[in-house]
């Protein structure tokens, strides 16, 4: 919504005009932080907690709960790895992951979650092996893949084209 009235704003000649929000979880509190592009190098604080929030993209590890609730309420696509510290293919496939997550800082969210910790997300999201990626937009999952994908392949899975 904010967006939108963004874009309705009378625009005058010499004024700077709005740049584009990125979104960026807060690590500390997990809160989700709408950053203006220009300020993404300033180390921007934390609306909830004043943290300092990293605007790098880079993947965040979460629990169950902050699965959910970052799933329920992000305003972008939510990408996430589940792995777990003994599967082979899984480390193979994080810097790729990595990388595609701070190509797209601001645009997606990406989490890790172990399935050996967050046992209730596996369950609940029927994660038979790993690792296995999920694709979440408005609280919904759009898009799975299991197994290490090359790095085009799995920017062109997340753009969903
Ligand atoms: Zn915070």
């Amino acid at each position: 919504m904010a967006l939108e009235r963004t874009a309705e704003l009378p625009r005058r000649r010499g004024m700077p005009t709005l740049g584009a929000m990125g979104i960026h979880r807060c690590e500390t509190c997990g809160s989700l932080n709408r950053v203006p592009a220009e300020r993404k190098g300033q180390k921007p604080k934390c609306g909830s907690c004043k943290n300092v929030v990293d605007t790098s993209g880079y993947p965040q590890e979460v629990d169950d709960d902050g699965l959910r609730t970052t799933v329920e309420s992000s305003p972008v696509p939510v990408l996430v790895d589940f792995w777990a510290p003994w599967c082979g293919p899984c480390h193979q496939a994080a810097p790729i992951v990595e990388s595609i997550a701070e190509d797209k800082a601001g645009d997606i969210v990406v989490l890790k979650v172990n399935t050996d910790e967050a046992k209730a997300s596996g369950t609940r999201l029927q994660i038979r092996s790993i690792p296995t990626f999920i694709l979440f937009e408005n609280g919904k999952e759009v898009a799975r893949q299991s197994g290490v994908m090359p790095r085009e392949q799995m920017a062109r899975w997340v753009e969903r084209r």
